[in-house]
């Protein structure tokens, strides 16, 4: 089955007494037992009975399971945000000493997370390229944990090999994390490229801008064994070698740090995942047709996308993605005050952060998303004062081309 049959045809784990055809909403708290013993099994784990939310809930279990379905993983959690799931399988992964080798070029919170509250904790991250596969290397040692990156980064578009990271990684006994929010799961096969654990802040193309929620997705594919997290190796014991990652984020870090995603979002999402392919495909086409328009624009200097044929990135996205490159691209004008009279003059696409909303929207990245960085570390960042990113919603390709074009007047 391709991915809108099968997301369609995900089965409730229990049947809705009333026939429902569209998932209900379980707004409680807790749950109720009909005798002591069927409480007691739930508790321990010996029956699937859900017992209070911020454990299980049944509308978010069946999100997790239609997630499950069309990736093919062994599991998959739920959670508040897509801060909270990086968080949670960094966490789930590391302990003081051990370190966490990451991309340099990050989405700004994933960078604040591994270097200033896991670093208070005992953990340390290097951030090196990871398009330098010889950089990534270097960094390993035997307390390496994790590797963390981004599948393509955002703003500057720059693109890894995925293949020789997770050859990389899995020569050393390091499982291979990545954060794929710019291209979704409908599309790009994380197993088949090798990575472990995948991340998504759904609040981007699932949620489409409806609330916020994240995901990670264990395919399985790691011997938790060989990580040199004391706490996973003894769950391994317990639950064998390829259990210990997923076994202690639902019985431990879901319990302890009460982060799971609510049913009212659960159930958006749940809505979102049946037209996300939809809608992935028409933002992408007319994100590349887009690109491909801008580069005739005389103000525009420079368009950056994987889809155009002159990007240096262009045939290794290929490759790992396919011919739909994605939802977001970005332009370079003249000047910072060209930038700022360009979003001003706006009509149609919307000032405001977020990416692959239904509507489009523009940001002016080294005024906001990047402001409390340095001129420095915003140079090393590729992040200059002229560039534009554009996130391309449902609106009709040519108005969002009038619009460009007016505006760079
Ligand atoms: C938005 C985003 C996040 C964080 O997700 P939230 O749902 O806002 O917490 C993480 N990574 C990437 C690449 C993102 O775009």
């Amino acid at each position: 089955m391709n991915y809108e049959t099968q997301i369609l045809n995900t089965k409730y784990q229990q049947p809705d007494v009333y026939g429902a055809l569209s998932m209900p909403v379980y707004y409680t708290a807790s749950f109720e037992f009909p005798n002591a013993k069927a409480m007691s099994d739930a508790f321990s784990g010996r029956s699937p009975a859900p017992s209070y939310s911020r454990i299980a809930n049944p509308t978010t279990t069946h999100l997790e399971d239609r997630v499950r379905g069309v990736t093919g993983a062994q599991s998959v959690t739920a959670l508040n945000t897509g801060m909270a799931a990086i968080a949670h399988a960094l966490i789930n992964t590391s302990e003081a000493g051990l370190n966490i080798v990451a991309s340099k070029h990050l989405f700004g919170n994933s960078v604040s997370l591994m270097r200033d509250t896991l670093g208070a904790l005992g953990v340390e991250t290097r951030f090196v390229d990871f398009t330098h596969i010889e950089e990534v290397g270097k960094a390993i040692d035997d307390k390496t944990c994790a590797l963390f990156f981004e599948i393509i980064t955002n703003p500057q578009l720059f693109v890894a090999d995925i293949q020789s990271l997770a050859e990389l990684a899995h020569s050393h006994g390091i499982p291979l994390m990545a954060d794929t929010t710019v291209v979704p799961f409908s599309v790009f096969k994380a197993k088949e490229q090798g990575i472990d654990i995948e991340l998504v802040s759904s609040t981007k193309y699932i949620g489409s801008g409806t609330g916020l929620g994240g995901l990670i997705i264990d395919y399985g594919t790691f011997d938790w064994s060989q990580s040199p997290s004391s706490v996973l190796h003894a769950r391994t014991k317990k639950v064998g070698k390829r259990l210990a990652f997923t076994a202690r984020l639902k019985t431990e870090l879901l319990t302890n740090l009460g982060a799971l995603m609510t049913p009212q979002v659960a159930y958006q999402e749940t809505l979102g995942l049946d037209t996300l392919n939809i809608r992935f495909n028409r933002q992408a086409s007319t994100t590349q047709w887009l690109a491909e328009q801008c580069q005739s624009i005389p103000q525009i200097k420079r368009v950056n996308y994987t889809g155009l044929n002159d990007n240096p990135y262009h045939e290794l996205a290929t490759k790992q993605f396919g011919t739909l490159h994605g939802a977001v691209f970005t332009i370079s004008l003249e000047s910072k005050e060209a930038a700022y009279a360009f979003i001003d003059k706006l009509k149609v696409i919307r000032r405001a952060t977020n990416l692959f909303d239904r509507k489009s929207l523009a940001i002016h990245p080294a005024s906001t998303i990047f402001v409390t960085f340095t001129d420095e570390q915003r140079a090393a960042m590729q992040v200059d004062d002229t560039l534009i990113r554009l996130s391309i919603g449902l609106e009709d390709p040519e108005d969002l081309l009038e619009d460009i074009k007016q505006a760079v007047q």
